[in-house]
């Protein structure tokens, strides 16, 4: 399979790991900073209809109860950095599965014939479209930082920008 984009995730569970949550993602960052592996590309449901083509990265966290961290969230932008060069990807390549979440939305009410948000790009710009890409409406992941809250595409812009000052480091 070929790695065509990261997705970044929130656990929305604890700051450090679950065994669900191992088996969930490739990578995941706990609340201290350390990375833990999960299972391989393709191995795993992160983002629906997008499992063969992504590699999927989480924070431990992200609950009001479990508000992701600053060592987190650094280690996160930097480990992210790390795996697009591997890949040979640009930090355009990186999206929050909420970005994903509101694509999948537009592509929907634009297959309704319904007005959406032209501003962005709507999941079909990305891949072809497979019915589990609904899945992903709703998600909130990454939306709430500890130095930027906002919406899905707000945090994605910022945390490209954390991405772009890791990759000129490495
Ligand atoms: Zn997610």
């Amino acid at each position: 399979m070929k790695i065509k984009y990261i997705i970044g995730h929130w656990t929305a569970g604890n700051l450090k790991p679950s065994g669900l949550d191992l088996k969930s993602y490739q990578l995941l960052v706990d609340g201290e900073g350390c990375v833990h592996s999960g299972l391989a590309p393709g191995c795993t449901s992160s983002t629906g209809g997008m499992n063969s083509v992504t590699y999927n990265i989480a924070c431990c966290g992200g609950l009001l109860s479990s508000a992701l961290t600053k060592n987190q969230t650094e280690k996160f932008y930097m480990i992210c950095a790390k795996k697009l060069k591997e890949y040979g990807l640009s930090a355009f390549s990186f999206y929050t599965h909420a970005e994903i979440g509101e694509m999948c939305r537009g592509y929907r009410l634009k297959q309704q014939g319904k007005s959406y948000d032209t501003k962005h790009q709507i999941i079909t710009d990305l891949l072809p479209y497979n019915q589990w890409l609904y899945q992903n409406i709703g998600k909130i992941d990454l939306t709430r930082l500890p130095d930027f809250r906002g919406n899905a595409f707000e945090t994605g812009d910022f945390i490209r920008t954390k991405i772009v000052w890791y990759l000129k480091k490495l």
